[in-house]
């Protein structure tokens, strides 16, 4: 197999940021899921015997040497040392007419120098997870890895229980991560920081000073939160190590879409302290940029890193503020929309009520007529609080003179009919596991296009039981 226009240039970076590895390829692998990237990756003219070969590692590229990176991190606001692509081996880069330098990573293809105790696998339950977030978070509009294929085995993984392996194949353009630059400068290595940041600047970001990658590594950081912040999206596991420097959504593990709203949701069971829970996510993300920024302090000089750190807050504030604005269909700002909006944020926390339903179901409002979204009161008894911010609400829409049917419209672009809920996942993960395919394939058509009606999936876009939303989420995958 040889694909044209095919590249390794992290490999041209010094040895001391990677190894090279072989694969473990699963036992009687099945390809389960190839994805439209198949196209853009230009890959349509291999057939998926070809694709599955060639992602379990059973078949090898022209010049295909694959490497696991090495990388340090904060894990839950402590130093962990060295860490690295544990189970994750990059196939190299395809270099893309549309979309750019993107690369081939895939995760649960073994045992790296970097394993530590872990055996290098990924179980069906997890992978399928972030098979799924991975793209419904690009039918979002949110930055995020991409996944090409999933790959399912037979051998026997051991967690709690028994499992089954899985491969997944993340695109991204590149697997940087903060934890890169901190494995650099805590282990004192100044030569290899400085070529990781010309490669870093020249390849991912035009070329810029560093100053202005800084700059735009935090603005994309804090673009990227104000998304999740705005669509109740949790990751779980906010270590420096899991943040990419391009500012987009990687390593999906316990992550979760809030559903019954609370501020202080948490959705990894293993973080007892609610260090990454939902209203944290700004703050860790402020906290894990600091440890980057520290890694520049010998480029930079300490006042400029402090601005920096400091444009996090505002930066995110404004980008935050835009998007809650449109989510309740306020485009002329007025000093009080602030307040409008975290006053209903904290009725919705202190109700109880499904993030998601609620803003969907505001963008059905039509002004005065709190029977236009009659289908929300089935669920939830008319609170007192809630009635009154609607009085409030319709004081509002008055001066924004927009009419009903347009900001419906305009709600309905950024007010997503369907997220991925746990229990979603939890049925395509029990398909799977059976052998199916179908499941899979039609939640990737919903999620492509989150904001539509799909009629067949209506009960989905609803409060799903207390009993869908206690599946129990931990770092075991
Ligand atoms: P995560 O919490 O998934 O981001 O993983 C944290 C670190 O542990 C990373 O360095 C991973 O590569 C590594 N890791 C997680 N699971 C395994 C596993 N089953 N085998 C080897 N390394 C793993
Ligand atoms: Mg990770």
């Amino acid at each position: 197999m040889d694909i044209v226009n095919f590249d390794n240039s992290f490999q041209k970076l010094p040895e001391f940021l990677y190894e090279i590895v072989e694969p473990t390829p699963l036992k009687h692998p099945k390809l389960v899921h190839v994805t439209e990237l198949k196209k853009e990756l230009g890959l349509l003219s291999y057939t998926d015997a070809d694709i599955l070969k060639w992602l379990n590692g059973e078949l090898k590229l022209i010049g295909d040497q694959r490497i696991s990176t090495r990388y340090a991190g904060h894990q839950f606001g402590v130093f962990a040392g060295q860490l690295g692509d544990g189970r994750a081996i990059s196939l190299g880069e395809i270099l893309t007419s549309t979309k750019g330098r993107l690369e081939i990573q895939t995760k649960g293809s073994g045992i790296t120098p970097f394993s530590r105790m872990g055996d290098g696998k990924a179980v069906i339950r997890s992978s399928v997870r972030e098979y799924l977030c991975s793209e419904a978070m690009y039918g979002l509009g949110i930055p995020s890895s991409r996944v090409l294929a999933l790959i399912i085995g037979e051998d026997k993984v051991y967690r709690e229980t028994v499992e089954r392996p899985a491969i997944i194949a993340r695109v991204f353009p590149s697997n940087i991560r903060f934890g890169h630059f901190e494995m650099c400068y805590h282990y004192n290595r100044p030569s290899v920081l400085n070529e990781l940041i010309e490669y870093t600047r020249l390849g991912f970001f035009e070329g810029v000073s560093i100053y202005e990658m800084l700059e735009q590594i935090v603005e994309k950081t804090a673009f990227l939160i104000a998304y999740w912040q705005s669509v109740g999206f949790c990751h779980g596991v906010m270590n420096t190590d899991n943040m990419s420097i391009l500012g987009i959504t990687i390593d999906y593990g316990p992550f979760g879409f809030m559903e019954d709203t609370s501020l202080s949701h948490v959705c990894n069971h293993s973080d007892d302290s609610g260090r990454y829970s939902y209203e944290n996510q700004p703050h860790a993300a402020a906290w894990n940029l600091e440890k980057l920024l520290v890694c520049f302090s010998k480029h930079v000089p300490r006042e400029n890193l402090n601005k920096l750190l400091l444009s996090f807050s505002e930066l995110f504030h404004a980008h935050y503020k835009k998007l809650c604005h449109s989510k309740i269909g306020l485009y002329k700002l007025e000093p009080e929309d602030d307040a409008l909006f975290g006053s209903l944020l904290q009725i919705l926390s202190s109700h109880s009520i499904d993030y998601t339903y609620f803003f969907r179901q505001l963008s059905n409002y039509k002004i005065k007529q709190l029977d236009t979204i009659s289908d929300f009161w089935c669920y939830y008894a008319k609170s007192e609080q809630l009635l009154s911010w609607f009085l409030l609400y319709d004081q509002r829409l008055e001066r924004e003179l927009s009419d009903n049917h347009k900001r419906s419209m305009e709600m309905k672009k950024i007010n997503p009919k369907y997220v991925l809920r746990n229990y979603i996942a939890q049925e395509v993960i029990e398909d799977i596991e059976k052998g199916g395919k179908q499941k899979l394939n039609e939640w990737l058509k919903v999620f492509y296009s989150p904001f539509e009606e799909h009629a067949a999936y209506e009960s989905y876009s609803k409060p799903s039981t207390s009993i869908n939303q206690s599946i129990s989420v931990s770092c075991s995958s």
